[in-house]
């Protein structure tokens, strides 16, 4: 079975997130979001709640699963028997972070290959980051997230994120 694990954040999982996974969810029989349990970022949701959340976006296809985990990504991808790890690609703000992990991650586990997605146009511009600031500012973000994730950060809004 050729199984791609698509590891990130996901703070929260987003349309930008969704179209690059359902998109891989073609070429792939089986695909692993996982879900960094520490992130160098600051995060609004705990790992239980990004991992709760990205499985209601993802619960209408039936080859994508979601898991949380902590550690290396390549150790990941080996415990999953992924040959392959998804990233998504927006013009300006990801090639050269990317292109330094891949070359890393090649080091520490060469049968681990990355296939990166283009971002679709409408969401060039979409990162967890600048949603959270948005909603955070009252703005409309219901065409960037799925329903419940509006309503999630809704939540953290007003328990002051
Ligand atoms: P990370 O902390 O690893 O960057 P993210 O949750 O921010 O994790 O993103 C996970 C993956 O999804 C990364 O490959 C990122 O480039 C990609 N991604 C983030 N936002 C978008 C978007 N709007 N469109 C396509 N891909 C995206």
């Amino acid at each position: 079975m050729t199984i791609a694990i698509y590891p990130g954040s996901f703070d929260p999982i987003t349309n930008g997130h969704l179209d690059i996974v359902t998109r891989a969810g073609k070429v792939f029989e089986k695909i692993i979001i996982g879900v960094y349990e520490k992130s160098d970022k600051h995060l609004v949701f705990t790992t239980k709640e990004r991992v709760d959340l990205a499985r209601r976006a993802v619960a209408n296809l039936p080859n994508i699963e979601v898991k949380s985990f902590r550690g290396l990504t390549v150790d990941f991808a080996k415990q999953e028997k992924a040959q392959v790890m998804i990233r998504g690609l927006r013009m300006n703000a990801d090639f050269e972070k990317e292109f330094e992990m891949a070359m890393m991650n090649r080091k520490l586990s060469p049968e681990l290959d990355l296939l990166c997605l283009m971002a679709s146009q409408e969401y060039q511009f979409l990162s967890s980051t600048l949603l959270k600031e948005v909603a955070r500012l009252g703005g409309n973000i219901s065409d960037l997230v799925p329903e419940h994730v509006v309503e999630a950060l809704r939540k953290k809004v007003h328990g002051k994120m």
